[in-house]
C-alpha cells in the first residue's frame, strides 16, 4: 500500500523553502503545510444537528431529536451511523479530485484529520479496540490509479485513533462500471457479489467494531455492499467514515465528467446545507 510520506520535524523548514505552503484550493500562501486558507475553510459545509438518528443526514433547524429520514424509514440501514467530514459541494469536490486523480496524496493527512474530528465520541469512541477498513478497489482500478485513496485515508485515521488498520479486510472481486448513471436497483444488481470479506481475516472480523472508510459517500450502494459483507463476516458494529457526503442523490458524482468539465457547477444541498465556521 502507498502511504503519504511523513517527514521528520527538523526537515520541515527546508521543505517550506522548496515548496512554500499553499492552500490546495486557491493557492494562497499559508503559514504552514497541510491546511486550507481561512477563506476556503468557510466554503466547506459541515453536516450539523439536528440530523437523522440512524444515518446523521442533516435536517432543517427545528426538526425534533430522534427523527428518522425518509430513506432510513423506507429501508432500515445496516450500518450503525455515517460520520461525514463535510457535505459534497464544489470545494470538497475539488479537494477529492486533486487527491484522487491529481496524485496529491499528501492531502490524505488533511482530509483524514477532518474525518477524525467528525467521528462519534462518547459511547462510540473509535479507539484501539476498533478495526479500520477501507472500501476496496478492484485490482484493475488499483493498477491504473496506483493507490487506493480510501486506504490512504484509513491509514491516517488508524494512526490518529490508535485503531488497527486492516487494509485487506474486504476485497472487490468483480470490476464494476461507474455507478453514477445507474438507478438504485441497477446499482445493487451490479454490486451483487462484487465485495466480499477476506477469508484470511475471518477471525479478526468476527465480533469486530469496524470503521469503514470511504472518500465520497454518494448513494450508499458501494458502502452498503461493504457493510453487508462485514456484517456477514460477523462484525457487530460498522460505522461509515467519509470525507464528503452527497445529500442530493439526484446529483451524480461522475468523476469522468468532473475531470473533463472542471468548471461544472454543482448544486448545493439547499436548506440542508449548514455553513461551517
Ligand atoms: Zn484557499
Ligand atoms: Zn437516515
Amino acid at each position: 500500500m502507498v502511504r503519504a510520506m511523513r517527514v521528520p520535524a527538523f526537515i520541515e523548514p527546508f521543505i517550506d523553502v522548496l515548496f512554500p505552503p499553499r492552500c490546495p484550493l486557491c493557492g494562497e500562501a499559508l503559514a504552514r503545510q497541510g491546511g486550507l486558507c481561512a477563506a476556503c475553510w468557510l466554503t466547506l459545509a459541515v453536516p450539523g444537528e439536528p440530523s437523522c438518528e440512524l444515518c446523521q443526514r442533516p435536517f432543517p433547524d427545528g426538526t425534533a431529536n430522534g427523527t428518522v429520514c425518509a430513506r432510513c424509514l423506507a429501508e432500515r440501514p445496516r450500518h450503525d451511523g455515517i460520520a461525514a467530514a463535510a457535505l459534497y459541494n464544489d470545494p470538497t469536490r475539488r479537494l477529492i479530485l486533486a487527491f484522487k486523480h491529481g496524485h496529491k496524496i499528501a492531502l490524505s493527512d488533511l482530509l483524514a484529520r477532518m474525518m477524525v474530528a467528525r467521528l462519534p465520541t462518547c459511547a462510540n469512541a473509535v479507539g484501539p479496540d476498533w478495526l479500520i477498513i477501507p472500501v476496496p478497489l478492484h485490482r484493475w482500478r488499483l493498477w491504473t490509479r496506483g493507490y487506493n485513496q480510501s486506504a490512504l485515508l484509513a491509514g491516517e485515521i488508524a494512526r490518529v485513533t490508535g485503531a488497527r488498520l486492516v487494509v485487506d479486510g474486504l476485497a472487490r472481486i468483480k470490476a464494476t462500471p461507474s455507478l453514477a448513471t445507474l438507478g438504485r436497483k441497477a446499482r445493487s444488481r451490479v454490486l451483487s457479489g462484487a465485495i466480499v470479506p477476506n477469508p484470511r481475516r475471518a477471525e479478526l472480523l468476527r465480533g469486530a467494531k469496524v470503521l469503514l472508510v470511504d472518500d465520497v459517500y454518494t448513494s450508499g450502494a458501494t458502502s452498503g455492499a461493504c457493510v453487508a459483507a462485514l456484517k456477514r463476516a460477523g462484525a457487530t458494529k460498522v460505522v461509515i467514515s467519509c470525507f464528503a457526503r452527497v445529500l442530493d442523490e439526484a446529483l451524480p458524482f461522475s468523476e469522468a465528467e468532473a475531470m473533463i468539465l472542471p468548471e461544472v457547477e454543482t448544486k448545493t444541498p439547499g436548506a440542508l446545507l449548514r455553513a461551517s465556521s
